[in-house]
């Protein structure tokens, strides 16, 4: 049993391509390499490149198991939400 909120997963949301998707949140809000401008999350505030781990894993995966013993239909795990990593090559 999970003592604490819920707060690195959010849907599943429908989606044309993958179903129904699970956001997994791995990044604290706006944490990410590009500040578009068209971003549905408003301005970026922590524009950066570094890789590490924002939240420790562990609790991640205990997010996700938690919400995956609900009865809810999940097709697709999607790595995405508060922000982007992306690599700078
Ligand atoms: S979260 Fe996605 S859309 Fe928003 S600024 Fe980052 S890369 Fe752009």
């Amino acid at each position: 049993m999970q003592d604490r909120k819920i707060k690195h997963v959010f849907g599943p949301v429908p989606s044309r391509r993958l179903g129904y998707s699970l956001g997994i949140d791995v990044v604290p809000f706006k944490v990410c390499s590009f500040d578009c401008i068209y971003c549905q999350l408003g301005n970026t505030t922590n524009k950066t490149i570094l890789i590490k781990e924002y939240f420790p894993i562990d609790e991640i995966i205990s997010d996700v198991k938690s919400k995956l013993q609900e009865s809810i239909r999940i097709d697709y795990l999607t790595l995405s939400g508060s922000g982007e990593r992306k690599r700078q090559i």
